[in-house]
């Protein structure tokens, strides 16, 4: 069957591109910053223009100029240990290239701590940079992915507390009625979402991982918006068709792998590429989970609080995350796992071993762990992960024959 170019991907470029594009053009709108986890509906019904500088970053990596901008950033007092989506972001700041030209400079800075604490310095300095109001939501940590109560009632505190600060920025009363109708957005995006990955998961896969981490900008940039809504109504509409036809989208599946950790984005294709020599696809990746929310439009900062403190698996214990991601590795049917081990982020690297072990213990999946960055290339070697890739599939069939006789 001939490859079909998945529809979808052109619309999120598009809207994507107007996203930036059009980002502190408009007079008298405000714009934020903020961290992707962080419930940014509460920005969006606001009518800010809501801008992240991780996806920003990112998408400097896609774009091969991770390299650089780290070498700016060091330049100018960074050290080589701090995040490098933190490095790029400085870099940028300080006129470095941008795929977008940079990004507009922010009224407001909205920051959580439910990724990692690296966020709260890098906010810190990018508030210290531009004189800007800085909001922080404190997250506490989980160690059963189950929210206790006085730990919703303490974010929800600091949301309302965040609304203040909101007000003050833009002048206005906040409307509530707006977060409810922009939650339901929000819901209705999400909930496209999760029934996409969950289609993901048919055998042969409809989609690769690579496609689904193309279109992961509207989820991540546009929550609360009728364009997420769009982009995701398209592809899950697509995918249908696509499981109905029963259709391979990485053609054979000798080998379905899924990936655990941020990728390394200046290298994803050429990984792809590597790993489809020995039939070997990418048909999941536990990133990708992370924007699974069930929000509530009639509660809507009770389930932003208790969802944003979550669904994230950094302010989890080792043993929810090894949990969730044997679920993952079932529902994919998945004959391995590839964990990246980032030297960039440590919180989502944390527990890699333990994972390693208890994944391959309990369910008799394969886990091979590679070194690198997500955005700086001078901590990667191709030659040392293709070297273990070449290794670990080559034991991919032994451990299937195993499974299959226990
Ligand atoms: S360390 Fe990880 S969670 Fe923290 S900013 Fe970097 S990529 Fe995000």
């Amino acid at each position: 069957m001939a490859a079909k170019i998945l529809q979808t991907t052109a619309l999120t470029h598009k809207v994507m591109g107007e996203y930036y594009a059009c980002a502190g053009k408009t007079p008298g709108r405000k714009v934020a910053w903020a961290t992707v986890g962080m419930p940014t509906e509460l920005l969006v019904a606001a009518d800010m223009d809501v801008l992240f500088p991780e996806n920003h970053s990112a998408t400097c990596s896609a774009k091969q100029l991770g390299t650089k901008l780290c070498e700016m950033a060091e330049a100018a007092g960074l050290s080589q240990e701090t995040c490098s989506y933190t490095r790029a972001d400085l870099a940028v700041r300080l006129g470095g290239p941008s795929p977008y030209g940079g990004m507009p400079k922010p009224d407001i800075l909205f920051c959580c701590t439910a990724s990692c604490t690296t966020v709260l310095k890098w906010f810190q300095d990018i508030a210290r940079h531009y004189g800007c109001e800085l909001v922080v939501v404190d997250m506490p940590y989980n160690f059963s992915g189950q929210i206790t109560d006085h730990s919703l009632e303490y974010i929800v505190y600091q949301l309302e507390e965040a609304i203040r600060r909101i007000e003050a920025v833009t002048g206005k009363p906040y409307d509530m009625k707006k977060l409810e109708q922009v939650v339901a957005l929000s819901k209705t995006a999400s909930d496209y979402w999760r029934k996409i990955l969950e289609l993901g998961a048919t055998k042969p896969s409809p989609l690769t991982t690579t496609d689904m981490l193309i279109n992961l900008g509207p989820i991540t940039c546009l929550r609360g918006t009728q364009a997420a809504v769009d982009v995701y109504s398209s592809l899950h509409d697509e995918m249908q068709v696509r499981v109905r036809e029963g259709y391979a989208a990485a053609g054979e599946e000798r080998y379905r792998l899924i990936w655990d950790n941020i990728p390394f984005w200046f290298a994803l294709g050429s990984t792809v590429r590597y790993l489809s020599q020995f039939g070997a696809v990418l048909v999941g990746a536990t990133y990708l989970f992370h924007w699974v929310r069930k929000l509530e439009p009639h509660a809507p900062l009770v389930s932003l609080a208790r969802e944003f403190c979550t669904t994230v698996t950094m302010n989890q214990s080792v043993a929810h995350k090894i949990d969730k991601i044997g679920g993952i590795l079932k529902a994919y049917q998945a004959d391995g796992m590839i964990i990246h081990s980032n030297r960039s982020c440590k919180a989502d690297s944390l527990g890699t071993l333990d994972l390693q072990r208890e994944i391959t213990k309990r369910l008799g999946i394969p886990v091979l762990m590679v070194d690198g960055d997500h955005t700086d290339p001078r901590a990667y070697s191709e030659v040392m992960v293709q070297t273990r890739i070449q290794a670990f599939i080559e034991g991919l069939d032994a451990a299937r024959a195993a499974r299959a006789g226990a």
